[in-house]
């Protein structure tokens, strides 16, 4: 089969034929429809240091799929061929506290798909029955190629309560974009999105949100006084990794205010901790999404009404890569999806902008 691998310790990646993966007797082989570019793909496409400490090599690279079951193990039972389904790219060990717990998200083991173990940029993937998630068929496939950052939204947009509160968001990257519509649906007031890109500020507008900020020339206290705002944001998610976005959200949190952090800090990011404790804010961090809480409620926000559409800038064939990934780290896209199914993509497609 065709695969985009890892193959040299070096920047770059490469389209290779490699051998159609056996799924063992507890595990799913899945046909690989749809793909969607993260930016971890793109951290491990630029070999940066994470990467390099990280990824063996060759692998097989990407997470962000949605497919169809070609076939299945021995002992799997809940599955059969046919069946559309798309997973979870963190695979748990299932024996430590917290998975025995039910708290799988925080397996202290956990190995990732197309980062650990052979990934979804290829025509075939297995990955364990635990981690499948059957697709309500209705839902568009380009849609359920995002469930894995979908989740990493829904995790961190749900992990307080936001109904009646306003909300900041810094980064309007793919995953705090797909915060907006969420928490608009799940009741916010005011939404704020900060990011230093104008691109991607105007996705941000066509997702509904009431303020999108250009962190460099705006100001955020600002903001809170056109809009009638007195004691600061109820809830933030920090969704931009950059630690000068960390700390603008601390300084406008309302007193009690609470804090969840998806963005990873390219550099150990240094904080006011008087904020933290004068203030009363509550900081939680967020890794991936939970088994399988997370899955059911993306599921069901879809199926209400939830419109993540917009985040879907452009498609590519994946024999395109190459085009797609260097658009990707321009900036100048939303969610870019690489189509691996034979047959024509979309009206519209092909590279293309998808409106
Ligand atoms: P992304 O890199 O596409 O988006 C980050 C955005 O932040 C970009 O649009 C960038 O322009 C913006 N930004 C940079 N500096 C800023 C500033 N000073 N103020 C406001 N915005 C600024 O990433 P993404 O795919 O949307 O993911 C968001 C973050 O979450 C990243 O840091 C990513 O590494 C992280 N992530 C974490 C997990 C997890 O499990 N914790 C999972 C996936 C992604
Ligand atoms: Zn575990």
């Amino acid at each position: 089969m065709r695969a985009l691998v890892k193959k040299e310790r070096s920047p770059g990646l490469w389209l290779e034929e490699v051998p159609r993966p056996v799924p063992g007797e507890f595990d799913v082989l899945i046909r690989v429809l749809r793909a969607s570019i993260c930016g971890t793909d793109v951290h491990i496409y630029e070999w940066d240091a994470w990467a390099q400490k990280t990824i063996p090599t060759p692998m097989v690279i990407g997470h962000e799929f949605v497919g169809v079951i070609e076939a299945v193990g021995r002992f799997v039972h809940d599955f059969q061929p046919g069946m559309i389904v798309t997973g979870e790219g963190h695979v748990v060990c299932g024996r430590c506290r917290n998975c025995l717990a039910g708290r799988r998200h925080l397996c202290n083991q956990t190995s990732g798909v197309g980062v650990n173990r052979p990934g979804a940029f290829a025509e075939y993937l297995t990955i364990p029955e635990t981690n499948v998630w059957l697709a309500d068929p209705k839902i568009p496939l380009e849609i359920l190629s995002c469930f894995d950052p979908l989740g990493n939204a829904v995790h961190t947009a749900l992990s307080f309560d936001v109904l009646g509160e306003d909300v900041l968001i810094t980064g309007a990257g793919p995953i705090g974009l797909m915060a907006v519509p969420i928490v608009r649906h799940a009741g916010a007031r005011y939404v704020v999105i900060t990011d230093v890109n104008p691109y991607r500020l105007e996705l941000a507008r066509k997702l509904g949100v009431t303020v999108a900020l250009d962190a460099r020339t705006g100001s955020l206290h600002e903001v809170m006084s056109r809009l009638g705002m007195k004691e600061g944001f109820d809830v933030g998610l920090e969704m931009s990794g950059d630690a000068g976005a960390l700390n603008g959200m601390l300084a406008v949190m309302c007193h009690g205010g609470k804090l969840a952090l998806l963005g990873i800090q390219s550099k150990k990011a240094a904080i006011d901790w008087d904020l933290v404790v004068f203030n009363g804010l509550t900081i939680k961090g967020i890794y991936g999404r939970e088994m399988y809480e997370t899955w059911y409620k993306m599921t069901a926000l879809i199926q209400s009404g939830l419109d993540i559409a917009p985040v879907i800038t452009h498609h590519f064939p994946f024999d395109a890569y190459e085009e797609a990934f260097e658009l990707m780290r321009s900036g100048q896209s939303g969610k870019i999806i690489l189509h691996w199914e034979d047959g024509p993509l979309p009206p519209g497609a092909a590279g293309l902008k998808s409106e």
